[in-house]
């Protein structure tokens, strides 16, 4: 029997379970916090960043930060149209309403001439998704923003590895936020992240994410406001702190891989995420997209993977697809490029031949 490949799964090495058996062992009482500080400082080195905050999720990591930024009824935060549905939930809660706009064809991620077209007086933020860990055009959104007083946001989640002009992803905007979701570059089991070089920010938000306990104030159990409550466990920072040692290894297994599919798929009419100059992206999420010039049935790949023990994924849908949005956004590339885009299986330690066995799959359903 052919052994089945699946779609993504964590590093985990002896390092990662060492950590958590001493945080489970030992990190009690006064050293209960000694892993989660130690993670939010090495995050915060790696991306060169002042103040991290380790959180359950990122979806809670957006969900305070927009909070901060006193998001609420009435107001509007631009959101690329193609997204995870996660990043979007976040200014939902808030009651505030996502604008959903198109993307870009080359990168995915948001448009900058689009999101200038849908300011209004009411627009809050405007959230830079960098999908797949291809970067959004952050001078651009950053000019923008400048121009406009309206502050830029990076849900930075797949974009571990990536860097834009020197900067890593996640660090150039107001904030950042990340996951460590199971299949995210690097993992806590579940888990966020929170980065910001502000430092009024960062003291606002570290008060949110404690029941609204401020860290100044001297009165025990006492709330300053109604507060969230988003930590993350000293046990996963454990692992986080571990993953945090291999990053290095663990971008560059993503790359490899990446790379791997490039030169296999190459000779095919489809793109793959992209990497322009003065840009590394951390390839997260290996895509295929298919030209329009060929007939492309993507049900009948998805079905050859699953035959083949193969476990593809579609892209992520347009948001304005789904009900509870607003369905006239008009985003055509949006809706022309999710029906012929597949997500391949990108984990760290998959294997060259495993790679071959895909990319042979994909070569006999994408023909010219
Ligand atoms: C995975 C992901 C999230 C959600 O992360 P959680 O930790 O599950 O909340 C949010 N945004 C993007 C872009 C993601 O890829």
């Amino acid at each position: 029997m052919m052994s089945r490949i699946h779609y993504t799964k964590p590093s985990i090495t002896d390092l990662e379970v060492r950590y958590a058996t001493d945080a489970a062992a030992n990190g009690w009482g006064e050293r209960c916090y000694e892993y989660i500080g130690r993670f939010e400082r090495a995050f915060a080195a790696h991306l060169g960043v002042k103040h991290a905050i380790a959180t359950s999720s990122c979806t809670g990591a957006l969900h305070m930060g927009l909070a901060a930024l006193d998001i609420g009824p009435g107001d509007e935060v631009i959101c690329a149209d193609i997204n995870w549905i996660a990043s979007v939930a976040p200014v939902k809660y808030l009651g505030a309403t996502p604008v959903l706009v198109d993307i870009c064809a080359d990168s995915w991620c948001l448009d900058p001439k689009r999101v200038e077209a849908a300011i209004t007086a009411k627009t809050k933020a405007i959230l830079a998704v960098h999908i797949y860990g291809n970067l959004c055009d952050m001078d651009a959104l950053r000019d923008i923003g400048r121009r406009h007083g309206i502050p830029i946001i990076e849900d930075a989640a797949e974009a571990i590895g990536s860097v834009w002009h020197g900067r890593r992803a996640g660090s150039m905007g107001l904030f950042g936020t990340f996951s460590f979701h199971g299949t995210k570059t690097i993992t806590t089991g579940e888990g966020g992240m929170f980065v910001t070089d502000d430092d009024a920010l960062y003291e606002k938000v570290t008060t949110l994410s404690n029941h609204g306990r401020s860290r100044t104030q001297t009165r025990q159990f006492w709330p300053d406001m109604i507060g969230f409550k988003y930590k993350m466990s000293n046990i996963q920072a454990a692992i986080g702190v571990a993953q945090m040692e291999r990053i290095d290894e663990l971008i560059a297994e993503k790359r490899r891989v990446f790379l791997e599919y490039k030169s296999r798929l190459s000779h095919l009419p489809l793109t793959m995420n992209p990497e322009p100059d003065g840009r590394r992206n951390g390839y997260w999420m290996p895509t295929i997209v298919v030209d329009k010039s060929v007939q492309f049935d993507r049900a009948a790949l998805l079905a050859e993977f699953k035959n083949s023990e193969i476990d593809g994924r579609v892209f992520f849908w347009p948001l304005s697809t789904l009900p509870f949005f607003d369905s006239q956004t008009g985003n055509a590339i949006a809706h022309d490029l999710h029906e012929r885009a597949v997500n391949l299986p990108s984990y760290h330690d998959l294997q060259t031949s495993d790679i071959q066995r895909i990319s042979e799959v994909i070569e006999r359903s994408v023909v010219g």
